[in-house]
């Protein structure tokens, strides 16, 4: 009999190869040192891989925390209040996924609650959920809403991202002061340009 050939299973995306040992970690910093050309056992480099090391587990602190723990406390009591909560302002910093270099800028979210609210400061932490990952901006935008709808259910949500790029800033085509905007709606905001605008508005755009 022909023994059935097992597909080859695909590696979830967001389940992280074995993680490497804190000296293998800090042993790849050493030789990215060597790589650009510095010599890592002088002085002032002795310590930098441990010190990389350490900043990566703050950096990419992201990968550890789940969203929907973050979205799961919801307060139902508010007063009958059902219009737009909007948060703007929300500072993020984020690594690009191409380079490892750093993006940041700022992140607005709007929601129409349907069965109660979420504390504002829980949208500054789903924030930081995504950001604290190896990320594109439009990916960051989807993961963001995304989270919002599964976990909060609104009867729609508005996620805006503008970011400066240190990938384009620094190399590549040295593009100074230009900022990457992501936007996306779901529900009514995707339906009603009206809330589209308000959105906008409230957020400063246009
Ligand atoms: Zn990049």
């Amino acid at each position: 009999m022909d023994a059935q050939v097992k597909p080859l299973k695909p590696v979830p995306s967001d389940i992280p190869v074995t993680r490497p040992s804190r000296e293998e970690a800090e042993a790849a910093v050493r030789t990215l040192i060597a790589w650009a050309g510095d010599n890592p056992n002088r002085e002032g480099l002795l310590e930098t891989p441990a010190r990389v090391a350490k900043a990566y587990g703050e950096l990419f602190a992201g990968y550890d925390q789940d969203a929907g723990e973050v979205l799961s406390k919801t307060f139902k009591e508010v007063g009958g209040y059902d219009d737009l909560v909007l948060v703007k302002g929300i500072p993020f910093y984020a690594h690009c996924e191409h380079h490892m270099v750093p993006f940041y800028g700022q992140a607005h979210i709007a929601y129409l609650p349907h069965d109660g609210v979420v504390g504002l400061s829980k949208l500054a932490r789903l924030v930081e959920v995504f950001a604290r990952r190896l990320q594109t901006q439009e990916t960051m935008t989807a993961q963001i809403i995304d989270a919002i709808n599964e976990n909060l259910g609104p009867r729609g949500a508005a996620v805006l991202l503008e970011a400066e790029h240190m990938c384009m800033t620094m190399r590549g085509v040295k593009a100074h002061d230009v900022k990457t905007v992501t936007h996306r709606f779901t529900g009514v905001f995707a339906e009603d340009r009206q809330e589209q605008d308000r959105f906008f508005a409230m957020v400063g755009h246009r």
